[in-house]
């Protein structure tokens, strides 16, 4: 894929017919995400041929990211790229540059703010506690008036982490709406995801690296697979005999029980919708991420696009308008998109029975968020792509 051209658009015709009458490929990648576009990166760097397929209109999986009013939206949910792997993030930095954007949410509870991760800011908002030794003491205090020993689903993990009030304000609600599920049915490694600290540190992650790629993430993606044939508007699903006969390994990055024609039953997902809405103000919200963390009002979280970038264009001028996005949670179903994998009991044994139907698949490598069934961070998603090209190629 040329980089300098349309990011979505189709790409040079004379290339794309000369490669068509090869009709032969060492990998076919399906899906233009992350997880795709690297491993096509390196398999290309190997000297292998590879087509890449996706049957959306454009590259970029879940991190695409379209010009709005200047404005990098992040149309499939907001994406915060932090890792502690120095190795991934020298990885990535050949496709980017990334800007020193920080992750600090703001929690809003019934027209109370709350600084995220939870913290000593929390804690002075919270409980009027001034030190370390009284945070952790009312921590302690309400961590045994639950009688939490070994936390058992999120809800325990959640009130031994933090308490029963930070639990009941910050994380009932909001994680119920997420999840569509009551907390205690919930695993507890999804609030595990979330650090405690007794420090004034509002940054969400405890990464060693963290930031947004300057120009987008769709221009990271298409760096990635520049000089790659790529086929738009292409369902693997659909027309499967003959994308697999075009190559001798499939790399595919879709959903695990899709490309079995769901036939043990379908993995359960949370998908997401997203309002979107271009402001006539400078200023919505004053920050990237706003939690609405009460069970009451319909949507999890708003974005605000611009703050990912500070507000201002690439020349440094700040933004007359912004771009919003409401979210709102809801239960996959066949036809939208899936999101979010449910990794709980009943899902994690399904997952297994597949995963087990995939081993013997011998010339497919089932990778991604959607091809493992995992709730899988970007550079978890890179690393794992890394891997698997160092073992296959
Ligand atoms: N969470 C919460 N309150 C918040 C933010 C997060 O209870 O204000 C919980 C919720 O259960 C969520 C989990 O923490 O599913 C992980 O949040 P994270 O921000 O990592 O989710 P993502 O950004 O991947 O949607």
């Amino acid at each position: 894929m040329n980089i300098e051209e349309d990011l979505t658009g189709p790409h040079d015709d004379e290339q794309q017919k000369g490669r068509k009458e090869v009709m032969s490929y060492d990998f076919l990648v399906v899906g233009a995400g992350l997880y795709g576009a690297v491993f096509a990166h390196e398999a290309r760097k190997a000297g292998k041929s590879v087509l890449v397929i996706d049957r959306r209109p454009q590259i970029a999986g879940n991190v695409y990211t379209e010009k709005i009013e200047g404005i990098h939206v992040h149309k499939y949910g907001a994406h915060i790229f932090h890792t502690n792997r120095t190795d991934v993030w020298n990885y990535i930095s050949q496709f980017a540059t990334f800007n020193r954007f920080t992750n600090s949410p703001v929690a809003n509870y019934r027209g109370e703010l709350y600084s995220l991760p939870f913290n000593m800011y929390t804690f002075n908002r919270m409980w009027g506690v001034v030190t370390p030794e009284e945070a952790a003491a009312k921590i302690e205090e309400q961590r045994r008036e639950a009688g939490i020993t070994s936390p058992k689903n999120l809800e325990e993990q959640a009130i031994s982490l933090v308490g029963t009030d930070i639990y009941e304000k910050l994380i009932k609600g909001y994680t119920e709406k997420q999840w569509g599920r009551p907390c205690t049915e919930l695993p507890a490694f999804i609030i595990r995801r979330l650090p405690v600290r007794l420090t004034f540190d509002n940054n969400y992650f405890n990464a060693l690296y963290q930031g947004i790629p300057v120009g987008g993430y769709t221009r990271m993606v298409a760096a990635m697979l520049d000089g790659i044939e790529v086929r738009l508007n292409e369902d693997y699903l659909k027309n499967r005999s003959a994308w697999d006969a075009m190559a001798d390994h499939i790399i595919y990055t879709g959903a695990i029980d899709a490309y079995f024609d769901f036939c043990l039953g379908a993995l359960e997902y949370r998908s997401v919708r997203f309002e979107t809405e271009v402001l006539d103000k400078p200023n919505f919200q004053g920050n990237a991420a706003v939690n609405y963390t009460d069970s009451e009002t319909p949507w999890t979280r708003i974005i605000e696009h611009k703050w990912f970038e500070f507000g201002k264009d690439e020349n440094g001028n700040d933004l007359p308008k912004t771009v919003i996005s409401r979210e709102y949670s809801s239960e996959w179903k066949p036809g939208d998109e899936p999101y979010y994998p449910v990794n709980d009991e009943k899902n994690s044994r399904l997952y297994a029975k597949y995963r087990e139907m995939a081993e013997k698949e011998k010339k497919v490598v089932f990778g991604g968020r959607l091809g493992e069934y995992k709730y899988y961070d970007m550079d978890a998603v890179i690393a794992a792509a890394l891997e698997k090209a160092e073992v296959m190629l």
